[in-house]
C-alpha cells in the first residue's frame, strides 16, 4: 500500500508522514518513511544540484532551467522508486512518502509553466506507471504556508519565488484532486496536527480494512 502526502511549502507534510508512519508500525505494519526529493544518496545529490545549487560562476549556468530542474525531479524519482519504493511494496511493506509525482505536475508543469501533461508524462515513464493508492493533500493558503516554511529556516530559497508561483502550485494541487477524487484525501492544513494525523487515520484503515 502507497501513501503519499503532497501539498506547498509549510503545509505540514512532513509532521504527517512521520505520525502515520508511526502509527502504521504501532499497528504492526513494516512502514517505509520516505521522501522527495532526496531519499536515496543519488537523489541527495540531485536535490543539492536542484536546491542548492552552488554560485553561479562566470557563464551564469550553473542553476538548471525549468527543463533541466524537471528532469532532475524525475530522475530523483526514477531511483527513489527503483531502490526504496518498489521493493518495499513488493516485500508488503506500507509506504509512506513526503511528495511524488504530483508534485512535478503542480511545481514543474504548473508553476514553471512546462505544461501538466508533458511532465505528467515523464513523471509516469521514470516511475515505471507506479501510482499512489492514496494521495493526501494538505492544502494550505500559500502565505499562510510560506510564513511557516520560513520560520523553519527555508527562508532564502522560498524568497525566490513569486507568491504567484504558490498559487499556480496549489490551484493545480487542488485540481488534481478533483479530477481523482477516489484517489484523494483533501485536508484543509489549518487544524491542529493531531486532527489532521486522526482524518488521515482514518482513510488509511478504511482502505487497508482494519
Ligand atoms: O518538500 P521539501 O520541502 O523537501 O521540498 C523541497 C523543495 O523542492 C520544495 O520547496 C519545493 O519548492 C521544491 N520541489 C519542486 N518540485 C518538486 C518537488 C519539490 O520544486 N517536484
Amino acid at each position: 500500500f502507497f501513501v503519499v502526502f503532497e501539498g506547498g511549502e509549510g503545509a505540514g507534510k512532513s509532521t504527517q508522514s512521520v505520525k502515520l508512519a508511526a502509527w502504521l508500525k504501532l499497528r504492526g505494519y513494516e512502514a517505509v518513511l520516505t521522501r522527495e526529493p532526496g531519499a536515496t544518496e543519488l537523489g541527495m545529490r540531485i536535490r543539492s544540484l536542484v536546491l542548492d545549487p552552488a554560485p553561479n560562476t562566470g557563464s551564469g549556468d550553473r542553476a538548471p532551467g525549468p527543463r533541466a530542474e524537471a528532469l532532475l525531479f524525475a530522475a530523483d524519482r526514477a531511483q527513489h522508486v527503483d531502490k526504496v519504493i518498489r521493493p518495499a511494496l513488493e516485500r508488503g511493506a506500507v509506504v509512506v512518502s513526503d511528495r511524488y509525482i504530483d508534485s512535478s505536475i503542480a511545481y514543474q508543469g504548473s508553476g514553471r509553466a512546462l505544461g501538466k501533461n508533458e511532465v505528467a508524462w515523464v513523471s509516469t515513464w521514470a516511475t515505471g506507471g507506479l501510482k499512489p493508492d492514496l494521495t493526501v493533500l494538505l492544502d494550505v493558503e500559500p502565505t499562510a504556508g510560506l510564513h511557516r516554511a520560513k520560520a523553519g529556516g527555508d527562508g532564502d530559497r522560498l524568497e525566490q519565488e513569486e507568491l504567484e508561483y504558490h498559487q499556480k502550485v496549489r490551484e493545480t494541487f487542488l485540481q488534481l484532486a478533483a479530477a481523482d477524487a477516489h484517489r484523494y484525501l483533501v485536508i484543509e492544513a489549518g487544524g491542529t496536527p493531531d486532527e489532521i494525523a486522526a482524518k488521515v487515520r482514518e482513510a488509511v484503515a478504511e482502505r487497508l480494512d482494519i
